[in-house]
């Protein structure tokens, strides 16, 4: 089996190597893709964390500046609603009175004036002036909400237009000591002061800043748009809360608009908070600018290893067919095309120590042409060369198991190697040779040939030339019986067999 192994390796050493070396660059041409992959799906996910962080970091910003300044504007409507119940409050004058209820904070920028509403919701007292118009709120929400639930604490509304600007309303219950319902204090934080934290930050042209209620009523939004602006996203089918939630993030396509993002939301408590957003397209784009330089030089590597693989694989192929013929040359008879001499040697050697270590005959058939040198001289040289080539065709058809070898042996002469076979089958073969020469020559040159057969099984030492020897003796017997026929060497001290 494995000297098998050796003679086939030995015969197309070349086939194997180019079959390796394409596999070889196949599996490296795989192994370095995937490496590359790897890395730049990591590169990718280094981006994606790195956006994510920085817009946590904007988004929790944003959300601790805004509960700042709601918190300070609360400060100031709890000291209203609790410097309500001063019973000096009514004795005191106007301007007094203004100076005891509103502290300066609320005077800041963005701030709406404080305005005080009775129980009924009539305009009471009014930051901003003395003499306050007469006005009615007790229809809206933030008023309602307080009347009907004394624990409403600090209410934000919706964004409403107040006092001719966008801005969204805080409210606080006043309350008297028993806990009954004295009316409403209410101020407002306009939506420019939004525009103007929004201007401060660096924002991509796609970038966008939503600040949300708790309840997911969206209370502003950068890019700014009424129409957006006091929807609230619980209604939305297509939004489902649990895609963000807090401290979270998630890259798709928002509520709002079309664009996929990568949206972050701030991860504080107060009570609005903020989702920060970036196209997914300006996440990647370093990465991506990065991923197709490197993806180009990768690809050109391996197109170039596959081209020059090829390149050497088919060079490989053409010395391989090339060695190939060679061979066949250097091991062929070229007038018989049957195994000449030297490939005969080389096939006995191997065979007769195979069949040494196993035990099994060898058989060999020594065929002579019959007064060829008579049928030279009548017929010449090349006629003679004809009746060689329909002998070589006549064994060829009669030996056809794998292992047998027909060659050449020399001038008319030829020998038939039959491994694992007895002499009485090796003298069937004979026969079957010679009748088939026989019947061929009958009818053009009635040439004809004699066989000499041995059959033995190989003992330790014993060289193969002694099984050529006995062959060739039985052909001279043949020879000497009257030709075209088959003899069997009978040798009694070897171990024939029969
Ligand atoms: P025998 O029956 O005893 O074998 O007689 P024979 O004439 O065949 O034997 P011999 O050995 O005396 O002659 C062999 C002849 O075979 C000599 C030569 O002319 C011829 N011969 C040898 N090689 C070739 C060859 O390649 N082509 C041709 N045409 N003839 C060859
Ligand atoms: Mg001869
Ligand atoms: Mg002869």
């Amino acid at each position: 089996m494995l000297s098998g192994w050796r003679e086939a390796t030995a015969h197309r050493p070349w086939r194997i190597s180019a079959k390796l070396l394409i596999i070889s660059s196949v599996v490296t041409v795989i192994g370095f893709s995937a490496i590359c992959v790897s890395v730049m799906l990591d590169m990718r996910r280094g981006e994606e964390a790195l956006a994510r962080q920085t817009l946590e970091n904007l988004a929790t910003t944003i959300e601790s500046d805004i509960s700042r300044n709601i918190e300070i504007y609360d400060l100031s409507l709890k000291a209203v609603a609790s410097s309500m119940l001063l019973p000096e409050l009514a004795t005191v004058s106007k301007p007094v009175r203004h100076l005891i209820l509103f502290d300066h904070a609320t005077t800041a920028r963005h701030f709406g004036a404080i305005q005080v509403y009775d129980a009924d919701g009539k305009l009471t007292i009014d930051a901003s002036t003395l003499d306050p118009p007469a006005e009615n709120r007790g229809d809206e929400d933030y008023f309602r909400v307080h009347r009907d639930n004394p624990g409403a604490g600090l209410f934000i509304s919706r964004p409403m237009l107040f006092r001719g600007a966008y801005s969204i309303v805080l409210s606080r219950r006043i309350s008297d000591t028993d806990g009954g319902f004295l009316g409403v204090v209410a101020g407002s934080i306009r939506f420019s002061y939004f525009h103007e934290l929004f201007e401060r930050l660096s924002l991509g042209p796609d970038d966008t800043i939503t600040v949300l209620k708790r309840d997911r009523t969206i209370m502003m939004r950068r890019p700014f748009d009424l129409d957006v602006i006091g929807k609230n996203l619980g209604t939305q089918q297509t939004w489902k809360q649990e895609n963000l939630k807090a401290g979270g993030s998630y890259a798709g396509q928002g509520p709002v608009d079309t664009t996929p993002r990568l949206y972050v939301r701030s991860s504080g408590d107060s009570p609005l908070f903020v989702v920060a957003g970036k196209p997914l397209s300006a996440v990647f784009d370093l990465w991506r600018k990065e991923a197709i330089r490197i993806g180009a030089v990768v690809l050109a590597l391996i197109v170039f290893m596959l081209a020059s693989t090829l390149v050497l694989a088919r060079e490989i192929g053409r010395r391989a067919e090339a060695e190939s013929k060679l061979e066949e040359m250097a091991t062929t008879d070229a007038l018989t095309g049957l195994k000449n001499r030297r490939k005969f040697d080389a096939v006995i050697d191997v065979e007769w120590r195979r069949a040494m270590r196993a035990k099994t005959p060898v058989a060999l058939l020594m065929i002579d042409a019959d007064h060829f040198k008579a049928y030279n001289d009548t017929f010449g040289h090349q006629a003679g060369d004809q009746v060689l080539v329909g002998i070589a065709i006549c064994i060829s058809d009669s030996v056809s198991r794998a292992g047998d070898c027909a060659a050449r042996y020399g001038g008319e002469e030829f020998a038939v190697l039959l491994p694992n076979t007895s002499a009485t089958d090796a003298f069937k073969v004979a026969e079957a040779i010679r009748v088939k020469v026989q019947g061929w020559s009958d009818d053009q040159t009635s040439s004809t040939v004699s066989c000499g057969i041995a059959s033995l099984v190989p003992t330790v030492g014993m060289d193969w030339t002694v099984l050529v020897a006995a062959a060739d003796k039985a052909l001279y017997a043949a020879k000497a019986g009257g030709r075209n026929q088959s003899v069997v060497a009978s040798l009694p001290k070897l171990s024939l067999v029969a």
